[in-house]
C-alpha cells in the first residue's frame, strides 16, 4: 500500500497570510477596523458591517473546545493511521471558531468548555498549523 500525503491548506490569497503568520507562530484573526468585530475564516468585507477595512489583529490564543467528533473510519488514506482521532471547533477567546485538533487530549477525555491554547505545528518550512493544547495555568473559559 502506498502512502499518501495529508491534504494541506492552500497558501495563497488571505488563507496564504493567515497561514503566513502562523509561520512565525502568531495567532492571527482578521479584526474590522470599523466595527472591531473579528472574523475567520479569513474574508474581504465584515458580515456585521459591510466594511472593507480591517486588520490582522492577535488573537490571545485561548479559547474552549466548542465541538468536535471523532474519526474511526478516516475518508482519506493519509489519516488511516492517525485514527481514531477528533477534529474539533474552538472557540476563540475573540469569539471566532476553529476547527483544528486538541493534541494532548484523547478523543474520549475532550469536554465542552475545555480551556485550550494555541499551538504551532511546523508540518513542513512552508506549511505552520495552528493547534491545541489543553490550557495551563489558572485561565478559565469566560
Ligand atoms: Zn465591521
Amino acid at each position: 500500500m502506498t502512502s499518501a500525503a495529508k491534504p494541506v491548506p492552500l497558501l495563497r490569497h488571505l488563507s496564504g497570510e493567515f497561514y503566513a503568520h502562523c509561520r512565525s507562530h502568531e495567532l492571527r484573526f482578521q479584526r474590522c477596523t470599523q466595527c472591531r468585530s473579528w472574523r475567520h475564516v479569513p474574508r474581504q468585507t465584515c458580515a456585521r458591517c459591510g466594511a472593507w477595512d480591517w486588520e490582522w489583529a492577535r488573537s490571545s490564543g485561548h479559547g474552549t473546545v466548542f465541538t468536535w467528533t471523532v474519526v474511526r473510519r478516516p475518508m482519506h488514506p493519509a489519516f488511516a493511521s492517525a485514527a481514531p482521532y477528533a477534529p474539533c471547533v474552538i472557540e476563540m477567546e475573540e469569539g471566532v471558531r476553529v476547527v483544528s485538533e486538541v493534541v494532548d487530549c484523547a478523543p474520549a477525555d475532550l469536554r465542552k468548555g475545555l480551556a485550550v491554547e494555541v499551538v504551532f505545528d511546523d508540518v513542513t518550512p512552508e506549511l505552520t498549523l495552528p493547534k491545541f493544547r489543553r490550557a495551563s495555568g489558572g485561565r478559565r473559559p469566560s
